[in-house]
């Protein structure tokens, strides 16, 4: 044992949602050695350091399952547009954006984000000028030490998009066998997973290259990020276009609905498109903040949990969010379904507590590792102090976790039983040079946006 976390009330969501009041979790070569009621906790000896819990909450490491990095530094740049319109100014910013822009923007994004409890997150990279763009973003999840997903998605077809991010099907694959083959030996220690996908079909990503990313993806047995019917634009495209009723009868037609397949958004499906999720195994990412701030609508998340479609949870990219607090996006998951549903029962708060650490973990086929605090899984693994006044009183803690806990009440995160955030301070990069890199930099790509508009 190299760690034993003591007197916390654990949060474990395992199947039987057991809660411990004043329990304890070893923690020995980076994964959950043992969880102990209060009573059965096993003495400290040796070299193992004791971390007492009092007053905290410990629960699995929140999982982002979409997000786009480099928008840090676009913060409402592009409000006040109509889907389409925001679209073609976010693509805009790939004209101009440096690999310098993408590191600093991936450093700020991430420290937020480890900061506020989230320990596994999945950019969907989209704006490949060059190929150190997407690399940049890898290099950031290795220096703040989170476990990143970096779905590096392709665009075939312009016209929303500018010509220097359009690349042909097999030139973005080519650029993702590099980063598979540069990367292994992070890929092989379970820290880093490199994805593709088409980027937005049918808008920029044409039948050809849903078909050429879902084969390599088979052959190289990675998985597939896409953006699917975000808003009725799209699913219009996608009628008239294709002759398909919806974005995902589209795929299952094209022999593409398959996992592992993580569908961004998914707002706007026929009842058929759900089945058909849920019969194909696919996953979806739900990111309920940035559909209310683009005006996309709500998706249909109680309908696609009853189907059986595992929902996981993401912010979406700092333009459409504006922030990486997955809290805020619990919330707001909860609160959406309530209102749509007119139902105080939708959503409770374990099942939007499972959909922020589970639904995450089986997107990325990490079930077995990630998800639930039980023996054997990896120590991804967050402290959340409801000891502060906005959260007196806490009577029903997944209540408090999803509706009143708010990210700076998490104190300590730990990826694979490393302490990456200790007393709310992110350990492993210097977050006040951070800040002000990112800051510069968003002054000066700005301008340059201005320059080229
Ligand atoms: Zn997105």
């Amino acid at each position: 044992m190299d760690l034993l976390i003591t007197h916390a009330t654990v949060v474990t969501l395992d199947a039987a949602n057991t809660i411990l009041p004043d329990g304890a979790v070893a923690i020995a070569d980076g994964r959950i050695a043992g969880v102990y009621p209060a009573g059965a906790v096993p003495p400290v000896s040796g070299t193992v350091r004791e971390l007492d819990a009092r007053g905290r909450v410990l629960l699995p490491g929140l999982v982002n399952a979409h997000t786009h990095l480099f928008q840090t530094l676009i913060r409402g740049v592009y409000e006040r547009l109509g889907f389409l319109e925001w679209l073609r100014g976010v693509y805009h910013t790939g004209r101009v954006l440096e690999p310098e822009d993408s590191l600093a923007g991936a450093l700020v994004g991430l420290t937020e984000a480890v900061q506020g409890g989230v320990t596994t997150v999945v950019d969907h990279h989209f704006l490949n000028r060059t190929p150190e763009l997407a690399e940049a973003v890898i290099e950031a999840f290795t220096r703040v030490g989170v476990r990143g997903v970096l779905a590096r998605t392709i665009m075939d077809v312009g016209g929303l998009a500018p010509p220097e991010v359009i690349e042909t099907p097999e030139a973005g694959l080519r650029a993702c066998e590099t980063l598979l083959h540069r990367h292994r030996a992070d890929i092989e220690a379970g820290r880093l997973q490199v994805w593709t996908g088409p980027n937005t079909p049918p808008l920029n990503a044409s039948a050809a290259l849903v078909r050429e990313t879902h084969a390599f993806a088979r052959a190289h047995g990675i998985g597939i990020s896409t953006h699917v019917a975000e808003a009725t634009s799209v699913v219009e495209a996608v009628r008239a276009q294709q002759g398909a009723e919806g974005v995902v009868a589209w795929f299952e037609t094209l022999g593409t609905l398959e996992p592992p397949l993580l569908a961004a958004h998914s707002v706007h499906l026929t009842p058929g498109e759900i089945t058909a999720l849920a019969k194909h195994g696919c996953c979806v990412a739900h990111n309920p903040v940035s559909n209310g701030f683009l005006g996309d609508g709500i998706a249909p998340v109680v309908e696609l949990l009853q189907a059986g479609v595992p929902v996981a949870l993401g912010t979406d990219g700092a333009a459409s969010n504006n922030s990486q607090d997955m809290f805020q996006v619990m919330k707001v998951a909860a609160l959406f379904q309530r209102a749509r549903r007119q139902d105080p029962m939708a959503l409770p708060p374990e099942t939007v507590l499972r959909m922020a650490t589970q639904h995450g973990a089986r997107a990325l086929g990490l079930e077995h590792e990630l998800g639930s605090i039980e023996t054997g899984k990896r120590a991804d693994l967050i402290l959340v102090d409801l000891g502060t006044l906005h959260n007196v009183a806490v009577h029903d803690v997944q209540s408090h976790l999803v509706f009143v806990a708010r990210p700076s009440d998490v104190r300590t995160v730990l990826v694979d039983g490393r302490i990456v955030v200790d007393k709310g301070v992110l350990q492993t990069v210097d977050t006040e040079a951070i800040r002000q890199e990112g800051q510069a930099r968003a002054a000066r790509l700005v301008a340059r946006l201005r320059d080229h508009a």
